[in-house]
Protein backbone atom coordinates (compact mmCIF):
# COMPACT_ATOMS: atom_id res chain seq x y z
CA UNK A 1 0.00 0.00 0.00
CA UNK A 2 1.67 3.43 -0.88
CA UNK A 3 1.60 6.03 2.21
CA UNK A 4 -0.73 8.69 2.13
CA UNK A 5 1.04 12.72 2.18
CA UNK A 6 0.39 14.23 5.34
CA UNK A 7 -3.27 14.98 4.48
CA UNK A 8 -6.50 13.61 5.30
CA UNK A 9 -7.63 10.56 3.35
CA UNK A 10 -10.95 8.45 2.42
CA UNK A 11 -10.49 5.21 1.74
CA UNK A 12 -13.35 3.70 -0.54
CA UNK A 13 -13.90 -0.09 -0.37
CA UNK A 14 -15.94 -0.40 -3.54
CA UNK A 15 -15.93 -4.24 -2.95
CA UNK A 16 -17.92 -3.73 0.37
CA UNK A 17 -19.99 -1.22 -1.46
CA UNK A 18 -20.57 -4.11 -4.35
CA UNK A 19 -21.64 -6.47 -1.18
CA UNK A 20 -23.90 -4.17 -0.08
CA UNK A 21 -25.56 -4.04 -3.28
CA UNK A 22 -26.03 -7.31 -3.61
CA UNK A 23 -27.33 -7.96 0.19
CA UNK A 24 -29.90 -4.93 -1.06
CA UNK A 25 -30.76 -6.74 -4.27
CA UNK A 26 -31.35 -10.51 -2.65
CA UNK A 27 -33.34 -8.68 0.67
CA UNK A 28 -35.84 -7.09 -1.79
CA UNK A 29 -35.84 -9.66 -4.40
CA UNK A 30 -37.70 -9.72 -6.69
CA UNK A 31 -38.17 -6.10 -6.32
CA UNK A 32 -35.38 -4.53 -7.85
CA UNK A 33 -32.36 -2.41 -6.33
CA UNK A 34 -31.83 1.22 -7.63
CA UNK A 35 -28.92 3.50 -6.36
CA UNK A 36 -29.30 7.04 -4.82
CA UNK A 37 -25.89 8.56 -5.95
CA UNK A 38 -27.04 12.24 -5.33
CA UNK A 39 -24.81 14.78 -3.78
CA UNK A 40 -22.07 13.00 -5.49
CA UNK A 41 -22.65 10.04 -3.99
CA UNK A 42 -22.97 11.10 -0.86
CA UNK A 43 -19.42 12.71 -0.82
CA UNK A 44 -18.16 9.80 -1.99
CA UNK A 45 -17.84 10.06 -5.62
CA UNK A 46 -20.83 9.55 -7.74
CA UNK A 47 -18.82 8.23 -11.00
CA UNK A 48 -16.77 5.63 -9.29
CA UNK A 49 -19.38 4.28 -7.30
CA UNK A 50 -21.85 4.08 -10.02
CA UNK A 51 -19.27 2.47 -12.42
CA UNK A 52 -19.16 -0.19 -9.78
CA UNK A 53 -22.54 -0.61 -9.22
CA UNK A 54 -23.01 -0.39 -12.75
CA UNK A 55 -20.61 -3.74 -13.05
CA UNK A 56 -23.12 -5.61 -10.21
CA UNK A 57 -26.09 -5.38 -12.04
CA UNK A 58 -27.41 -1.91 -10.98
CA UNK A 59 -29.51 -0.51 -13.78
CA UNK A 60 -31.30 2.29 -12.26
CA UNK A 61 -29.42 5.44 -10.46
CA UNK A 62 -31.15 8.34 -9.00
CA UNK A 63 -29.64 11.84 -8.56
CA UNK A 64 -31.09 15.24 -7.86
CA UNK A 65 -29.76 17.82 -10.76
CA UNK A 66 -29.85 17.05 -14.44
CA UNK A 67 -26.23 18.22 -14.14
CA UNK A 68 -25.59 15.31 -11.96
CA UNK A 69 -27.16 12.96 -14.43
CA UNK A 70 -25.18 14.33 -17.14
CA UNK A 71 -21.66 13.56 -15.77
CA UNK A 72 -23.40 9.84 -14.73
CA UNK A 73 -24.82 9.48 -18.16
CA UNK A 74 -20.95 9.83 -19.30
CA UNK A 75 -19.68 6.80 -17.20
CA UNK A 76 -22.60 4.69 -16.98
CA UNK A 77 -23.45 4.35 -20.74
CA UNK A 78 -26.97 4.27 -22.58
CA UNK A 79 -28.44 0.97 -20.80
CA UNK A 80 -29.01 2.78 -17.47
CA UNK A 81 -31.50 4.75 -17.14
CA UNK A 82 -30.76 8.05 -14.44
CA UNK A 83 -33.82 9.86 -12.55
CA UNK A 84 -33.59 13.10 -11.52
CA UNK A 85 -35.45 14.02 -8.23
CA UNK A 86 -35.76 17.13 -8.58
CA UNK A 87 -37.91 17.09 -11.83
CA UNK A 88 -38.16 19.77 -14.64
CA UNK A 89 -38.20 23.22 -14.61
CA UNK A 90 -38.17 25.47 -17.62
CA UNK A 91 -34.74 25.78 -17.59
CA UNK A 92 -34.04 22.44 -17.57
CA UNK A 93 -37.02 20.43 -19.05
CA UNK A 94 -34.97 20.34 -22.34
CA UNK A 95 -31.61 19.31 -20.98
CA UNK A 96 -33.71 16.29 -19.27
CA UNK A 97 -35.48 15.53 -22.60
CA UNK A 98 -32.41 15.81 -24.80
CA UNK A 99 -30.10 13.76 -22.44
CA UNK A 100 -32.89 10.89 -21.97
CA UNK A 101 -33.23 11.42 -17.82
CA UNK A 102 -36.46 10.15 -16.21
CA UNK A 103 -37.62 13.10 -14.65
CA UNK A 104 -39.38 12.68 -10.81
CA UNK A 105 -42.38 14.65 -11.43
CA UNK A 106 -43.24 16.25 -8.43
CA UNK A 107 -46.01 18.83 -9.11
CA UNK A 108 -48.92 18.96 -11.38
CA UNK A 109 -46.86 21.81 -12.41
CA UNK A 110 -43.83 19.91 -13.84
CA UNK A 111 -46.36 17.17 -15.08
CA UNK A 112 -47.58 19.93 -17.56
CA UNK A 113 -43.96 20.87 -18.66
CA UNK A 114 -43.11 17.63 -19.37
CA UNK A 115 -46.61 17.35 -21.29
CA UNK A 116 -45.35 20.08 -22.94
CA UNK A 117 -41.78 19.31 -23.59
CA UNK A 118 -41.60 15.37 -24.27
CA UNK A 119 -45.26 13.98 -24.20
CA UNK A 120 -44.33 10.41 -24.73
CA UNK A 121 -40.92 10.39 -23.30
CA UNK A 122 -41.05 8.29 -20.01
CA UNK A 123 -41.74 10.27 -16.44
CA UNK A 124 -41.98 9.70 -13.03
CA UNK A 125 -44.22 10.80 -10.43
CA UNK A 126 -43.68 11.12 -7.07
CA UNK A 127 -46.86 11.34 -4.87
CA UNK A 128 -46.31 13.01 -1.40
CA UNK A 129 -47.97 10.70 1.25
CA UNK A 130 -47.79 12.39 4.15
CA UNK A 131 -43.83 13.71 4.21
CA UNK A 132 -45.39 17.12 3.28
CA UNK A 133 -41.57 17.92 1.71
CA UNK A 134 -41.57 16.67 -2.01
CA UNK A 135 -44.13 15.66 -4.62
CA UNK A 136 -47.32 15.59 -5.80
CA UNK A 137 -50.37 16.31 -2.99
CA UNK A 138 -52.54 12.94 -3.08
CA UNK A 139 -55.39 14.66 -3.81
CA UNK A 140 -53.67 15.85 -7.14
CA UNK A 141 -53.05 11.98 -8.33
CA UNK A 142 -56.30 11.99 -10.48
CA UNK A 143 -56.07 15.01 -12.31
CA UNK A 144 -52.15 14.05 -12.63
CA UNK A 145 -53.70 10.52 -14.12
CA UNK A 146 -55.36 12.35 -17.01
CA UNK A 147 -52.69 14.24 -18.42
CA UNK A 148 -51.78 11.13 -20.61
CA UNK A 149 -48.09 11.13 -19.64
CA UNK A 150 -46.00 7.56 -19.64
CA UNK A 151 -45.38 7.28 -15.90
CA UNK A 152 -43.18 4.22 -16.10
CA UNK A 153 -42.83 4.48 -12.18
CA UNK A 154 -44.71 6.14 -9.39
CA UNK A 155 -42.88 6.73 -5.68
CA UNK A 156 -43.64 8.45 -2.68
CA UNK A 157 -41.22 8.76 0.40
CA UNK A 158 -41.17 7.39 3.96
CA UNK A 159 -40.91 10.10 6.56
CA UNK A 160 -39.96 7.80 9.59
CA UNK A 161 -38.70 4.32 8.13
CA UNK A 162 -38.48 2.19 11.64
CA UNK A 163 -37.28 -1.23 11.78
CA UNK A 164 -39.59 -1.50 15.01
CA UNK A 165 -42.53 -0.89 12.25
CA UNK A 166 -44.11 2.37 12.92
CA UNK A 167 -47.79 3.12 12.18
CA UNK A 168 -47.02 6.38 9.87
CA UNK A 169 -45.31 4.00 7.81
CA UNK A 170 -48.58 2.41 6.86
CA UNK A 171 -50.62 4.98 6.92
CA UNK A 172 -48.17 5.72 4.16
CA UNK A 173 -48.05 2.85 2.45
CA UNK A 174 -52.04 2.90 2.08
CA UNK A 175 -51.87 6.32 1.06
CA UNK A 176 -49.32 5.08 -1.63
CA UNK A 177 -51.73 2.09 -2.71
CA UNK A 178 -54.30 4.01 -2.85
CA UNK A 179 -52.77 6.56 -5.41
CA UNK A 180 -50.55 4.24 -7.66
CA UNK A 181 -53.63 2.40 -8.19
CA UNK A 182 -54.44 5.32 -10.72
CA UNK A 183 -51.35 4.14 -12.96
CA UNK A 184 -51.88 0.79 -13.44
CA UNK A 185 -49.09 0.04 -15.60
CA UNK A 186 -46.29 1.98 -13.60
CA UNK A 187 -43.78 0.57 -11.52
CA UNK A 188 -44.21 1.44 -7.57
CA UNK A 189 -41.39 2.44 -5.50
CA UNK A 190 -41.59 3.32 -2.09
CA UNK A 191 -38.62 2.45 -0.02
CA UNK A 192 -35.08 3.90 0.31
CA UNK A 193 -32.79 2.48 2.45
CA UNK A 194 -34.87 2.59 5.28
CA UNK A 195 -37.60 0.99 3.88
CA UNK A 196 -35.77 -1.76 2.00
CA UNK A 197 -34.40 -2.96 5.41
CA UNK A 198 -38.09 -3.26 6.76
CA UNK A 199 -40.66 -5.99 5.38
CA UNK A 200 -41.44 -7.16 2.35
CA UNK A 201 -44.34 -5.33 1.92
CA UNK A 202 -42.70 -1.82 1.79
CA UNK A 203 -40.47 -3.03 -1.44
CA UNK A 204 -43.18 -3.13 -3.91
CA UNK A 205 -41.34 -2.84 -7.51
CA UNK A 206 -38.17 -0.84 -6.74
CA UNK A 207 -36.23 0.31 -3.91
CA UNK A 208 -34.39 3.58 -4.15
CA UNK A 209 -31.33 3.02 -1.34
CA UNK A 210 -28.65 5.41 -0.84
CA UNK A 211 -26.86 5.26 2.50
CA UNK A 212 -26.90 1.96 3.00
CA UNK A 213 -25.02 0.64 -0.27
CA UNK A 214 -22.18 2.98 1.09
CA UNK A 215 -22.78 0.91 4.36
CA UNK A 216 -24.36 3.17 7.16
CA UNK A 217 -27.85 2.28 8.35
CA UNK A 218 -30.51 4.45 7.95
CA UNK A 219 -31.23 3.69 11.39
CA UNK A 220 -28.30 5.48 13.14
CA UNK A 221 -26.72 2.24 14.73
CA UNK A 222 -24.59 0.27 13.15
CA UNK A 223 -25.95 -3.10 10.83
CA UNK A 224 -23.78 -5.98 10.57
CA UNK A 225 -25.07 -6.97 7.74
CA UNK A 226 -23.67 -3.58 5.64
CA UNK A 227 -20.31 -3.83 5.04
CA UNK A 228 -18.08 -0.33 6.29
CA UNK A 229 -17.44 1.43 2.58
CA UNK A 230 -14.93 4.61 3.73
CA UNK A 231 -13.01 5.10 5.80
CA UNK A 232 -11.58 8.40 6.84
CA UNK A 233 -7.78 8.64 8.24
CA UNK A 234 -5.33 11.89 8.82
CA UNK A 235 -2.27 11.76 10.21
CA UNK A 236 -0.54 12.69 13.47
CA UNK A 237 1.75 16.08 12.42
CA UNK A 238 2.73 16.60 15.88
CA UNK A 239 2.66 15.07 19.66
CA UNK A 240 3.14 17.08 22.85
CA UNK A 241 3.01 16.59 26.79
CA UNK A 242 0.77 18.13 28.85
CA UNK A 243 0.45 19.24 32.71
CA UNK A 244 -2.48 19.44 35.10
CA UNK A 245 -4.06 22.43 34.57
CA UNK A 246 -2.96 23.18 30.95
CA UNK A 247 -5.80 24.08 28.38
CA UNK A 248 -5.87 22.48 24.69
CA UNK A 249 -7.08 24.55 21.95
CA UNK A 250 -9.01 27.64 20.67
CA UNK A 251 -11.27 29.19 23.42
CA UNK A 252 -9.11 26.64 26.17
CA UNK A 253 -12.33 24.79 26.99
CA UNK A 254 -10.70 21.95 27.48
CA UNK A 255 -8.25 21.73 30.78
CA UNK A 256 -6.06 19.11 32.05
CA UNK A 257 -7.32 17.24 35.52
CA UNK A 258 -3.82 15.43 34.96
CA UNK A 259 -0.35 15.18 32.68
CA UNK A 260 -1.55 14.12 29.10
CA UNK A 261 -0.11 13.05 25.95
CA UNK A 262 -1.77 14.48 23.04
CA UNK A 263 -1.49 13.85 19.01
CA UNK A 264 -2.45 16.86 16.96
CA UNK A 265 -3.55 15.43 13.68
CA UNK A 266 -4.33 17.78 10.42
CA UNK A 267 -8.14 16.97 9.74
CA UNK A 268 -10.90 19.97 10.67
CA UNK A 269 -13.58 21.73 10.22
CA UNK A 270 -12.23 22.52 7.14
CA UNK A 271 -12.46 19.46 5.89
CA UNK A 272 -16.19 19.17 6.36
CA UNK A 273 -15.41 17.22 10.46
CA UNK A 274 -17.93 19.18 12.14
CA UNK A 275 -16.48 21.16 15.50
CA UNK A 276 -20.30 20.23 17.07
CA UNK A 277 -17.39 16.82 17.70
CA UNK A 278 -14.99 18.93 19.57
CA UNK A 279 -14.54 17.84 23.39
CA UNK A 280 -17.06 14.80 22.39
CA UNK A 281 -16.02 12.65 19.31
CA UNK A 282 -13.38 10.11 19.43
CA UNK A 283 -10.98 8.67 17.13
CA UNK A 284 -9.09 5.31 16.99
CA UNK A 285 -5.16 6.11 17.25
CA UNK A 286 -2.41 3.72 18.66
CA UNK A 287 -5.16 0.77 18.50
CA UNK A 288 -7.21 2.03 21.21
CA UNK A 289 -9.97 5.03 21.10
CA UNK A 290 -8.68 8.69 21.71
CA UNK A 291 -10.65 11.18 22.64
CA UNK A 292 -11.32 14.75 20.78
CA UNK A 293 -10.05 17.09 23.11
CA UNK A 294 -10.90 20.93 22.72
CA UNK A 295 -12.04 22.51 20.24
CA UNK A 296 -12.02 21.05 16.40
CA UNK A 297 -10.55 23.99 14.36
CA UNK A 298 -10.33 24.61 10.75
CA UNK A 299 -7.39 22.62 10.68
CA UNK A 300 -6.32 20.45 13.49
CA UNK A 301 -7.83 18.15 15.87
CA UNK A 302 -6.42 17.43 19.06
CA UNK A 303 -6.58 13.64 20.27
CA UNK A 304 -6.29 12.53 23.77
CA UNK A 305 -3.73 10.04 23.61
CA UNK A 306 -2.94 9.90 26.96
CA UNK A 307 -4.22 5.82 27.36
CA UNK A 308 -3.22 4.53 24.01
CA UNK A 309 -2.28 1.18 23.71
CA UNK A 310 0.87 1.41 21.30
CA UNK A 311 3.59 4.54 21.05
CA UNK A 312 2.14 6.90 18.91
CA UNK A 313 4.46 9.14 16.51
CA UNK A 314 4.15 11.91 14.22
CA UNK A 315 2.67 9.95 10.97
CA UNK A 316 0.41 7.62 12.36
CA UNK A 317 -2.67 7.93 11.16
CA UNK A 318 -6.09 8.08 13.33
CA UNK A 319 -9.27 6.61 11.73
CA UNK A 320 -12.42 8.89 12.39
CA UNK A 321 -14.62 6.41 10.93
CA UNK A 322 -14.37 3.06 8.95
CA UNK A 323 -14.06 -0.88 9.57
CA UNK A 324 -12.69 0.01 13.30
CA UNK A 325 -14.94 2.85 14.40
CA UNK A 326 -18.77 2.63 13.27
CA UNK A 327 -19.72 5.83 11.22
CA UNK A 328 -22.56 5.76 13.14
CA UNK A 329 -20.89 5.84 15.96
CA UNK A 330 -18.59 8.71 14.84
CA UNK A 331 -21.31 10.83 14.17
CA UNK A 332 -23.19 10.25 17.14
CA UNK A 333 -19.90 12.10 19.05
CA UNK A 334 -20.30 14.64 16.09
CA UNK A 335 -23.99 15.08 17.16
CA UNK A 336 -24.95 13.96 13.41
CA UNK A 337 -26.09 11.03 11.29
CA UNK A 338 -23.58 9.39 8.75
CA UNK A 339 -24.99 10.76 5.77
CA UNK A 340 -24.02 14.46 7.20
CA UNK A 341 -20.88 13.22 7.72
CA UNK A 342 -20.16 11.74 4.49
CA UNK A 343 -21.65 14.46 2.38
CA UNK A 344 -20.01 17.14 4.47
CA UNK A 345 -16.51 15.70 3.43
CA UNK A 346 -14.61 18.20 2.19
CA UNK A 347 -12.63 18.44 -1.37
CA UNK A 348 -9.37 18.75 0.49
CA UNK A 349 -9.45 15.17 1.31
CA UNK A 350 -8.14 12.33 -1.30
CA UNK A 351 -10.42 10.21 -2.17
CA UNK A 352 -8.76 7.04 -2.72
CA UNK A 353 -10.59 3.43 -4.48
CA UNK A 354 -9.65 0.28 -3.50
CA UNK A 355 -10.60 -2.97 -5.34
CA UNK A 356 -9.36 -6.63 -4.65
CA UNK A 357 -7.28 -4.73 -1.91
CA UNK A 358 -5.89 -2.94 -5.14
CA UNK A 359 -5.81 0.95 -4.94
CA UNK A 360 -7.89 1.60 -8.69
CA UNK A 361 -7.59 5.34 -8.70
CA UNK A 362 -6.87 8.51 -6.62
CA UNK A 363 -9.77 11.65 -7.06
CA UNK A 364 -9.56 14.61 -4.97
CA UNK A 365 -13.43 14.68 -5.52
C1 LIG B 1 -32.11 10.61 -0.71
C2 LIG B 1 -33.31 9.85 -1.16
C3 LIG B 1 -33.27 8.44 -1.20
C4 LIG B 1 -32.16 7.63 -0.60
O1 LIG B 1 -32.22 7.73 0.81
P1 LIG B 1 -31.33 6.84 1.78
O2 LIG B 1 -31.90 7.05 3.12
O3 LIG B 1 -29.93 7.37 1.66
O4 LIG B 1 -31.41 5.44 1.31
C5 LIG B 1 -34.35 7.80 -1.77
N1 LIG B 1 -35.44 8.48 -2.23
C6 LIG B 1 -35.51 9.83 -2.16
C7 LIG B 1 -36.73 10.51 -2.66
C8 LIG B 1 -34.45 10.56 -1.62
O5 LIG B 1 -34.54 11.88 -1.53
Amino acid sequence: MTEPSPVPVVDIDLDALAANYRFIQGAVAPAECAAVVKCDGYGLGALPLARSLADEGCRRFFATYAGEGAALRAVLGAGCAIYVFNGVEPATAQEVRDAGFIPVLNSLAQARLWKLTAPTAPAALHIDTGMNRLGLPAAEAQEAARLGLVFETVMSHLASPSPEGNPANERQRAAFEHAAALFPGARRSLSASGGALMAKRFHYDLVRPGIALYGASPFDAPDARLKPVARLTAPVIQMRDIRAGDTVGYGATFTAAAPMRLATVALGYGDGFPRAASNRGAALLGGGLCPIVGRVSMDLIVLDATAAPRDISVGDRAEFFGPRLPVEQAAEGAGTLAYELFTGLGRRIIRRYWRNGRMTGEAAS
